[in-house]
């Protein structure tokens, strides 16, 4: 038969992260800095609810929108960011994931404007291209942070439907300022415009957390998309959820529910746990990665590299320019060589080209024997 596949899922590609980790498991004994999960265990609280959930039963399915006590527990826990979503505006979600591409899917329709980052986490073009938008990109600066001008330059010009943005950034480490902020919501105000702003990574930010989701006037264009899986470790367990007004709201859980039904009944008692008792744990494992970040920026400066010093997530996106190899060659290089595991910066972008990111949420063990194998390499390449 011809065409036996979508020509949309054919369009798209496995993820570049993906792809180099992968790779590892035929370099046997490498190390891996690929992927974006905290070596840390899930906290014991949150460990015991979802065992007591299963120990009673709470194993059905529940409403669509995900059990009304996480909810309501996350409505209170976003205030802390000066966030208001109530639980009615809150939908639970397979982790961040799927609460993007139900957004995608409740908000775009074939060929509509979406305008993302470059750099950026790959999910945000997949999803687009999977609903047939037309994609946008729009430039960082040098320090990653948001090139407004060429943002309100694309607005004015191509009237895209949707934007995306993501901070702290998947693979910058970048945060929102307050000023960028508060620039970013005076271009969009009075734009006919939506905005999925991705928060996945706000406990794990090194300095205050501004987002377009802390105006309340512009609610009815924010999309809200967070989840569980960095900050109680979890992984595995695909909780996220996604905030948003009545109206779009009431079109995700659409989407939601026929993908899922439901979010896992198990990981929503974890989550709510997580939420009640166990909140310690993202102050533990935010020191943590501050100390990370600063010896892995230390070192990558030490070895003469450019690099921003991130302010949240935990990857460092250092320049390679200077090398004269594409990211994809660096990479497989010192895989092939040092048995090193990174991703090329093109894994996000064409903005990428000329990076790579180092994901440091291994243990500093790795960190340290992975860094000593870059500097070597990177000696090697110079001499
Ligand atoms: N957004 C960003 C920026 C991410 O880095 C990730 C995971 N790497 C996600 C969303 C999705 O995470 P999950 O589905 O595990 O919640």
């Amino acid at each position: 038969m011809d065409n036996i596949f979508s020509k949309k899922v054919e369009g798209i590609e496995i993820s570049g992260i993906r792809k180099f980790f992968n790779k590892v498991a035929e370099y046997p004994g490498a190390i891996s800095l690929t992927l974006g999960e905290p070596d840390f265990k899930i906290p014991k609280e949150v460990k015991e609810a979802m065992k007591n959930a299963i120990d009673e039963d709470k194993t059905t399915y529940t409403p669509n929108a995900g059990i009304l006590e996480l909810r309501t527990a996350i409505s209170q826990y976003l205030l802390k960011d000066s966030i208001r979503y109530s639980e009615n505006e809150i939908c639970i979600t397979v982790g961040g994931s799927e609460a993007l591409l139900c957004a995608f899917n409740a908000l775009i329709n074939e060929g509509d404007k979406v305008l993302i980052p470059t750099v950026a986490y790959p999910a945000y073009e997949s999803c687009a291209k999977l609903v047939g938008a037309e994609i946008l990109t729009y430039k960082l600066k040098e320090d990653f942070s948001i090139d407004m001008d060429s943002i309100r330059e694309i607005i004015k010009k191509e009237h895209p439907k949707l934007l995306v943005v993501s901070f702290p950034s998947n693979p910058t480490g970048a945060v929102m300022t307050k000023l960028q902020r508060d620039e970013l919501y005076s271009i969009v105000r009075d734009e006919d415009i939506l905005i999925i702003s991705d928060e996945i990574y706000s406990a794990i930010s090194f300095e205050n957390h501004y987002s377009i989701s802390q105006y309340d006037d512009i609610k009815d264009k924010v999309i809200l998309v967070s989840g569980f899986s960095k900050m109680f470790s979890m992984t595995g367990i695909r909780i996220g959820y996604i905030c948003a007004s009545e109206s779009i709201l009431k079109e995700v859980v659409k989407v939601h529910q026929y993908n899922v039904s439901c979010a896992p009944s198990i990981g929503q008692y974890g989550a709510l746990a997580g939420l009640k008792e166990a909140l310690y744990h993202c102050e533990i494992i935010k020191n943590e990665f501050k100390i990370r970040r600063d010896y892995v920026y230390g070192r990558l400066k030490a070895m003469g590299l450019e690099v921003e010093l991130p302010k949240g997530a935990f990857y460092i996106l250092p320049s390679i320019r200077k090398f004269n190899l594409t990211s994809e060659e660096f990479c497989n290089k010192l895989l092939q060589n040092k048995k090193v595991a990174i991703v090329p910066g093109s894994a996000f972008g064409i903005g990428g080209e000329g990076y790579i990111r180092i994901s440091y949420c291994y243990s500093t063990e790795n960190l340290k024997k992975a860094l000593d194998s870059l500097e070597e390499f990177i000696k090697e390449l110079t001499n």
